[in-house]
């Protein structure tokens, strides 16, 4: 698959070209989800009040919105040093073990994609959370010691697109859950502003909002279209990003005035040429469009949901009348039964 300029996931470009300098550093800095920081400053304050650890924390939603930067700002407002690591990368309870009996107490380790955990990793980790201590066996058979070892007090955040994949007693060990939104235009435009600042490029408002309206509600994605008007800006107007250089920018791109790249459009026409606009099983559209099924789970469909273009029913996903209007149909197929927009618009 090539690379597509609207993937909220994070790709080699982003980390090696913005991943210091455009990350928020503290609550303060960090724009939008008003109720989430709203709480963590209240348990970020107990915390060091009583001088104890915070409790564990689950942040979920979309790739791309925030979780990695929120933690790293939840270590630093509390002034405790972050390991960083992600559920596929903890091959063995060992390497677990390696991790937890690192820490300092206080410290805070963050498991991004935690809901790809292995079983027996996940073992390991419960008592660590609850008790701060693991046990450990070596060797086999008749030859086993088990050592039982105290933790530090640590704080975990877990990180995850799939708060339902998680595993109910993972689930029950967080004491603090909290769910990231979609950003606002308005607040991607701080963003955009805030990012174009730090990156020495000049922007106008209306040039923000533009980049803003076309950037999925996703801050990774918003950086990154910023960077890429940024180089139509310097050939064509001499590095000043205006709203005619945003919209001229993004049209070659390939990214429609709300967001929609081809593969969007590619997704959506398929599902309406083939099966009437549904409804069409996730896996059954996956094979249509060759893409993986956890893909459109997580890339494609948080966003087409969001604008109400793609609606889920117990049948499978539907294609939404608004969608077919935006695509250029004059008759979208009200009269699909199977759908029932009409009644059912969730
Ligand atoms: P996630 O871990 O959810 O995939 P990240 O935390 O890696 O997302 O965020 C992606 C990029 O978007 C970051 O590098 C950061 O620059 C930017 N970003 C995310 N959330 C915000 C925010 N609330 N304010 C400003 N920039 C943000």
């Amino acid at each position: 698959m090539e690379e597509r300029i609207l993937d909220p996931n994070e790709s080699p470009q982003d980390i090696e070209e913005n991943d210091n300098p455009l990350r928020p550093q503290t609550l303060e800095e960090y724009v939008g989800q008003e109720k989430v920081k709203e709480n963590l400053r209240v348990f970020i304050e107990a915390a060091k009040l009583r001088k104890e650890p915070l409790d564990h924390v689950l942040l979920y939603g979309p790739p791309g919105l925030g979780k990695t930067t929120l933690s790293m700002i939840i270590a630093k407002e509390l002034g405790v040093n972050i390991r960083i690591t992600s559920g596929p990368a903890i091959e063995k309870p060992g390497d677990l073990a390696a991790l937890l009996t690192n820490l300092s107490h206080g410290d805070v380790l963050f498991i991004d994609e935690i809901h790809r955990l292995s079983r027996a990793v996940e073992e390991i980790l419960y008592p660590a959370m609850e008790d701060f201590s693991i046990d450990i066996v070596t060797g086999k058979g008749q030859m086993a010691t088990s050592y039982h070892l105290p933790l530090p007090k640590f704080t975990l955040i877990g990180a995850t697109t799939r708060a339902g994949q998680l595993t109910a007693p993972l689930r029950d060990r967080f004491g603090v859950i909290l769910r990231l939104d979609m950003y606002t235009p308005e607040e991607l435009a701080r963003i955009i502003k805030r990012s174009a600042s730090i990156l020495g490029i000049k922007i106008s408002e209306e040039g923000a909002l533009e980049i803003a309206s076309r950037s999925r509600s996703t801050p990774r994605i918003a950086n990154r279209l910023l960077k890429r008007v940024r180089d139509f800006a310097q050939v064509l107007n001499s590095g000043e990003i205006t709203y005619n250089i945003s919209k001229t920018a993004l049209d070659k791109l390939g990214v429609d005035e709300i967001g929609l790249d081809s593969n969007d459009r590619r997704l959506l026409e398929t599902m309406i040429s083939f099966y009437g606009g549904g409804p069409v099983g996730l896996e059954t559209i996956a094979a249509a469009i060759g893409e993986e099924a956890v893909t459109i789970e997580d890339v494609y469909e948080p966003f087409l949901m969001q604008i109400g273009f793609l609606s889920r029913t117990p049948r499978g996903r539907c294609v939404t009348p608004a969608a077919y209007l935006h695509l250029g149909y004059k008759n979208p197929n009200l009269s699909n039964e199977q759908c029932s927009f009409l009644d059912n618009k969730n």
